[in-house]
């Protein structure tokens, strides 16, 4: 008998493919893979504008005093 293990994880925002390994941001979550790559990314870099977007997407700062 085997287990079959269909471990799917939780997906990415940024790749949006299902991942195990990641963070949480707010009610989203980046995997291990998004996340380095948006640290090593250039500001500069056209990439990085595409990861501020997804982001923005999820994260709605609050701001209430
Ligand atoms: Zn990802």
């Amino acid at each position: 008998m085997s287990i079959n293990e269909r471990v799917v994880g939780e997906t990415c925002i940024i790749c949006e493919q299902p991942k195990h390994n990641g963070i949480h941001l707010y009610t989203s979550f980046i995997c291990l893979e998004c996340e380095k790559d948006i640290v090593q990314t250039d500001t500069n870099d056209p990439k990085y504008k595409y990861y501020i977007n997804q982001l923005k997407l999820v994260v709605k700062p609050e701001i209430y005093s």
